[in-house]
């Protein structure tokens, strides 16, 4: 039985807590490989297809023109995706200090980006955004959390956190769009295991819950190792019914939530999915190297991790205000 919202205690205080901490320094010592060294990688075409799978997102909610703002940047893996759907302006946050640097630098080296970006290290989720973003009251039309915001459900303040600051930085209309890990299909995993196990793996990741009596709300932490990327990293189930509600609170509907499988199947098999604004999916799958010139893909291992995430989208339809 899930505890109602209102069941939940809250806990902590809105700061950089331990968990957060242990976050920033697994990203901030992850070592940034070259081209070579990532096209060896043993999730190459894993990282092909989750980037595939942004770009899709990315394409089908951004206008030209637009403005954004990535809550969890990274090392600026989306720049060139951003670039291609000619956007005007990009702000950058990150709570990995060294990934800030990187996604700059990368920048820095872009010939000819058509956009012009910030960077700023910032604890999203525990923080407003307010601490370092200039101007204040910056608003976006697109907010991406890609692959990132499972971290704010350590607890029910993080997550009132995060959407306040989605929502204060977000246009009317705008929309809030990411990746996350899907929590009905970790659960399944979870429930299918025998007797006492909490973990379950194969060649290229593992997943470690603590215990699989309860199903809290928020705090619902595992562990993630994957290969060449994370070494046992905590992270917390996303429970989708309680996002909805929540963000609903911060003047945002839901337009979808799809597990990435699906998202690929609908993409490519829908004409007017396939193919929008000058951009042809199915043809990006072999320009992102998703399928190689050889015509190999994902391997099985592989393909059973992808399935682990979903795409979402949400539009703000309502003002929101914190005073
Ligand atoms: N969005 C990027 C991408 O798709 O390439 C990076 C994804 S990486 C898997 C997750 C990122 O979330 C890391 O860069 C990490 O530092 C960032 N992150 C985790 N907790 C955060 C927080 N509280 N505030 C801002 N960023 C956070």
């Amino acid at each position: 039985q899930q505890p109602t919202l209102e069941e939940q205690t809250i806990v902590d205080k809105p700061s950089y807590s331990k968990i957060a901490k242990q976050v920033a320094d697994h990203y901030n010592t992850r070592p940034q490989f070259g081209i070579e060294k990532r096209q060896e990688s043993t999730i190459f075409h894993l990282r092909a297809f989750n980037n595939w799978i942004k770009s899709v997102l990315i394409g089908r909610h951004t206008d030209r023109n637009d403005k954004v703002l990535d809550m969890g940047c990274g090392k600026g893996g989306d720049l060139r995706k951003w670039q291609k759907v000619n956007i005007r302006e990009l702000v950058g946050m990150d709570i990995a200090q060294v990934s800030v640097e990187q996604a700059q630098d990368r920048y820095e080296k872009m010939r000819n980006p058509g956009f012009k970006a910030r960077f700023y290290s910032q604890d999203c989720y525990g923080r407003p955004l307010t601490d370092t973003i200039q101007p204040k009251d910056y608003k976006a039309n697109i907010v991406s959390l890609q692959f990132c915001m499972h971290y704010a459900f350590e607890t029910e303040v993080k997550v009132r956190q995060m959407l306040q600051n989605v929502s204060n930085h977000l246009e009317i209309g705008g929309r809030f769009v990411g990746t996350i890990p899907d929590c009905y299909w970790m659960v399944k995993k979870l429930r299918s295991l025998k007797g006492d196990q909490l973990e379950w793996s194969n060649s290229v990741y593992k997943v470690r819950f603590e215990q699989k009596s309860k199903y809290p709300v928020f705090g619902h932490k595992y562990w993630f190792t994957l290969k060449d990327a994370l070494d046992d990293c905590p992270e917390y189930l996303v429970h989708f019914p309680t996002f909805i509600k929540l963000a609903r609170e911060y003047g945002m509907e839901l337009l979808y939530r799809t597990p990435s499988h699906q998202y690929y199947m609908e993409t490519i098999s829908t004409p007017q999915l396939n193919n929008l604004k000058g951009q042809n999916y199915r043809n990006l799958l072999f320009r992102m190297n998703v399928i190689d010139e050889m015509g190999r893909g994902p391997s099985p291992d592989e393909w059973e991790v992808t399935g682990l995430y979903l795409a979402f989208a949400f539009k703000k339809v309502r003002h929101w205000s914190s005073s």
